[in-house]
């Protein structure tokens, strides 16, 4: 018999093994295979060719070979397995985040890009589809498919199946929505090239100017890294504007030259799009972009461009990092911190943490930049694992803005409890507006307001499916309040917000808390002569309208960018001479233990915006706790004591980087059961606990107590030895099969909320 052990995508599951009957050729390692489980006919990843069985065991067959080729190298095969391994999850899983799109079935090239629309619906009014919408809860539709209707209701022109696909939609509540004839799908041609809507016209590189003494020395102590062609971490800790992109470009450069390939993460590709066309611009053709927002169509061609290697540079998201280049000699993740590089999806990896083992298994230089590195890699840098270089100074000696804290508290004081922009903050865009200036408001919470609530009865909207209350965001246009939309943020499940209670029918119904919504019309108020624009998820929806905002603003046709964090990650806009932080206390008052570490990177980042060009920048932090010491050092943009206090902290209180975690969520229909499930778990655990190899914190309620009608139950081990934590934990799940589908393990978590 020759045996194969193949992948396939089910959660949690092992190798399985096959017999590849006499008549077939041995498909190779990272080939794809089609193979019975169960009842069914799946497509798998051939994994190793030296399984074996025990004597009597009945193997079945390799149904039927789907690649005479590999489809994934086998170094990429093997650095999936480890992912699989490190973070709990199905092997199977882990190889589809490596596979290009389409792979799993049995198609290997489309070119389309495939649309869904609302369908039978009668869309001539947003009103009819939304009663329509409301009849089909009728037609006893599940969760989901309302979920993906209400998203459809929200796109009348359609949206792409992928987009579809990163919002919750599967193609499998799709194909029964369509079957039911509430949706239309539909194909079309898709090969426009990806840069075209990455690119900022504007953005040239110019690979002749002058490097800074700083830039210099850090570039020469990378070149004799990447020179050695040794496996090595190094840690570029340059503050914000100190020219960082700069050094990455003369590194990739020289790596290639050397013949080997580069591959750059970002964290997001669409709030970055500048460094897309410098790459493009520096490295002409032989560049590869790889990022979510691709459609299905162009990942898959980008994907088998670097397959047959025709590239030499990928710059891509965090799934980038399992791009399938064969000599690789340098990844430089950028805003190494970032939080979007961990996929909150199975499998949970990080992609800076997988860019680093990936690094060590292909002897490649791993460079980590950030003006605010994660606690984790500074330390390494501090104990010497990782090289450290470090950038002190902003690039032509700007100096970096200069940061105001306004006590909201005096501020409610003295104008009342109402007020959402301070005198302070006010007269200072009113000064840029006048002036011809630019200036960004980051408030890190999108919507109009974040909670409706009765003040004669208390009635509150919460989400029937979700343990939150529902975000009200006002619709298009609508200034009067009808019409308008309360929805959760979690599950998407919305209603029209009434103009009296629904329990008592009073008319006094008020809006509490305020977003990105609230901002941007405050602001189009008091400055009637500013061109206001918004960045957050919502006014970003449609594909390229993101890219669309970000020009207009480096362009000058807007004086006054509102945004959520969104604004604050690595933009580059000279005109920016003023950074306004409606309330530096969001996410600072949660019981998380990165919730400091967190404030301070958004203030330092958002701060490190202003002050970019010709002219000196200013930041405006507004805080009810102007005395906290994230705030404090991030005003003082001083990294290095921000560290020493927090890294003290998490010592103190065994936290990361100290102590490893892993989350456990359990799901269940009642709390009861997702209860009792859990307690089970941790009782199993206990043999590895009493012998003192980790301890267990749990199980309790989940801070979101209730997802999507799902009542949830967690549990956390605490340790540090990962692999014996990995390997007690894997053991009990192998022990109670029936859990799999109801237990979310989280490695690293970022957050314990
Ligand atoms: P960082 O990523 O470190 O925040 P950037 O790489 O965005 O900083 O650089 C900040 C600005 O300085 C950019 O506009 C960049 O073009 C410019 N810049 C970088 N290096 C130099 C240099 N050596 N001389 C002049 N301008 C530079
Ligand atoms: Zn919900």
């Amino acid at each position: 018999m020759r045996l194969v052990a193949v992948a396939v995508p089910v959660p949690f599951l092992d190798l399985l093994t096959y017999n590849v009957p006499d008549a077939m050729p041995l498909p190779p390692v990272g080939a794809r295979v089609r193979v019975p489980v169960g009842a069914r006919t799946m497509t798998g990843c051939v994994v190793r060719h030296d399984a074996v069985v025990e004597e009597g065991t009945d193997v079945r067959d390799v149904a039927e070979a789907v690649d005479a080729e590999p489809l994934l190298p086998s170094p990429i095969v093997e650095l999936c397995r480890w992912v699989a391994d490190y973070y709990v999850a199905g092997i199977g899983d882990a190889l589809a985040v490596a596979m290009p799109p389409g792979a799993r079935g049995r198609a290997t090239a489309f070119k389309k890009r495939r649309t869904a629309t609302l369908s039978a619906l009668g869309l001539d009014a947003a009103r009819g589809a939304s009663q329509n919408v409301e009849s089909a809860h009728a037609r006893n539709l599940t969760t989901r498919q309302s979920a993906a209707l209400e998203i459809l209701l929200a796109a009348p022109g359609g949206l792409p199946t992928s987009e579809l696909r990163d919002r919750g939609v599967t193609p499998a509540v799709l194909a029964a929505l369509a079957k039911r004839g509430l949706v239309a799908l539909s194909d079309e041609r898709d090969d426009r090239d990806p840069f075209e809507r990455a690119a900022m016209a504007d953005v040239v590189h110019d690979a002749t100017r002058q490097l800074t003494g700083e830039q210099q020395r850090a570039s020469d102590e990378l070149f004799a890294l990447a020179d050695a062609g040794e496996f090595r971490v190094a840690l570029l800790h340059g503050i914000t504007g100190s020219g960082k992109t700069e050094i990455y470009l003369r590194l990739a450069d020289r790596v290639r030259r050397s013949g080997r390939q580069v591959l750059l993460m970002v964290p997001e590709i669409a709030l970055t799009p500048a460094l897309a066309a410098l790459v493009r611009g520096a490295f002409g053709d032989r560049v590869a972009i790889q990022h979510s927002a691709l459609s299905a169509g162009e990942r898959h061609d980008q994907w088998h461009r670097i397959r047959r290697s025709e590239i030499d540079v990928v710059v891509g998201t965090r799934s980038a990092v399992f791009a399938p280049l064969d000599r690789i000699g340098l990844i430089v993740v950028d805003e190494e911190h970032d939080s979007s590089y961990k996929q909150e999806e199975t499998p949970r990896y990080h992609g800076r943490d997988v860019a680093i083992m990936r690094g060590s298994r292909e002897r490649a230089l791993v460079v980590l930049g950030s003006a605010t590195p994660s606690m984790e890699s500074y330390n390494n840098a501090a104990s010497g694992k990782y090289a450290r270089i470090t950038l002190e100074r902003r690039v032509l000696d700007r100096p970096l803005a200069a940061v105001r804290l306004v006590n909201m508290r005096t501020e409610y004081a003295e104008q009342g409890p109402e007020v959402v922009i301070s005198r302070d903050l006010a007269a200072a865009i009113g000064d840029r507006v006048a002036r011809g200036d630019q200036a960004l408001i980051l408030l890190n919470r999108r919507g109009y307001s974040t909670a409706v609530f009765c003040r004669q009865c208390g009635d509150s909207f919460e989400c029937p499916n979700c343990s939150v209350s529902l975000t009200v965001h006002r619709t298009r246009g609508g200034n009067d309040r009808t019409g308008w939309r309360a929805r959760c943020h979690y599950c998407n499940y919305s209603i029209l917000v009434p103009t009296a209670c629904r329990k008592c029918a009073a008319p006094y119904l008020e809006h509490a808390g305020f977003g990105t919504e609230r901002i941007e019309e405050q602001l189009r108020e008091r400055f009637p002569e500013a061109r206001v624009g918004r960045v957050d998820r919502d006014s970003v929806r449609r594909k390229g309208a993101l890219t669309e905002i970000l020009s207009k603003f480096a362009g000058r046709e807007l004086d006054v960018l509102v945004g959520t964090q969104m604004i604050a990650k690595g933009h580059d806009f000279p005109g920016v001479t003023l950074v306004g932080v409606i309330s530096a206390d969001v996410g600072l008052g949660l019981a998380d233990f990165r919730a400091s570490e967190r404030t301070f990177q958004l203030l330092t980042q958002v701060a490190g915006r202003a002050g970019r060009g010709e002219r000196a920048g200013e930041a405006i932090v507004q805080t009810l706790y102007p005395e906290h010491y994230s705030i404090q050092l991030a005003c003082r943009q001083d990294y290095p004591a921000f560290f020493d206090r927090e890294v003290a902290y998490r010592r103190a209180m065994r936290y990361p980087p100290f102590f490893a975690l892993i989350n456990g969520v359990v799901r269940g229909r009642t709390f009861d059961d997702a209860m009792q499930q859990a307690r089970e778990i941790v009782r199993r655990l206990e043999p590895a606990t009493a012998a003192g190899r980790f301890t267990v914190l749990g199980p309790a309620p989940a801070p979101l107590g209730r997802l999507r009608g799902e009542h949830r139950v967690q549990f956390f081990l605490k340790g540090t030895k990962r692999a014996d934590m990995r390997n007690a934990l894997m053991q009990v799940v192998a022990g109670m099969p029936e859990i799999r589908r109801r237990l979310t393990i989280d490695v690293d978590p970022l957050s314990v909320l």
